[in-house]
């Protein structure tokens, strides 16, 4: 109902430039998108596989995410990126989604 929510929202772009893996992901990705999960907003960059070249530890599972696998970047929209973290793709779904028992509704997983 409200008007004033229909005014996009604009963000400083220079933010993220500083380092070069920054640089080199928003090359890559052509930007991100945000995401509100429990813990708040976030940015998230879906990262390909042939992008992926270093080796990275998901905080989600704590298991490694090998170069080549396709995965999530993440990091609070509001913070200055050095808490930017690499999550396996369906540990950052989870992770956002995580009220929800997937294991009831998708028993195959
Ligand atoms: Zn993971």
């Amino acid at each position: 109902m409200s008007p004033r929510r229909n005014r996009p929202r604009r963000r400083k772009k220079n933010d993220r430039t500083r380092d070069d893996e920054s640089a080199l992901i928003n090359r890559i990705t052509g930007g991100e998108r945000y995401e509100s999960g429990p813990d708040g907003e976030w940015a998230v960059r879906r990262i390909s596989g042939s992008a992926a070249v270093k080796t990275y530890r998901c905080p989600g599972c704590a298991q490694q995410i090998p170069p080549g696998m396709p995965h999530v970047v993440a990091w609070a929209a509001f913070g200055d990126g050095e808490d930017r973290r690499h999550w396996h793709s369906s540990c950052w779904e989870r992770r956002t989604h995580r009220t929800v028992r997937y294991s009831r509704h998708y028993p195959g997983l």
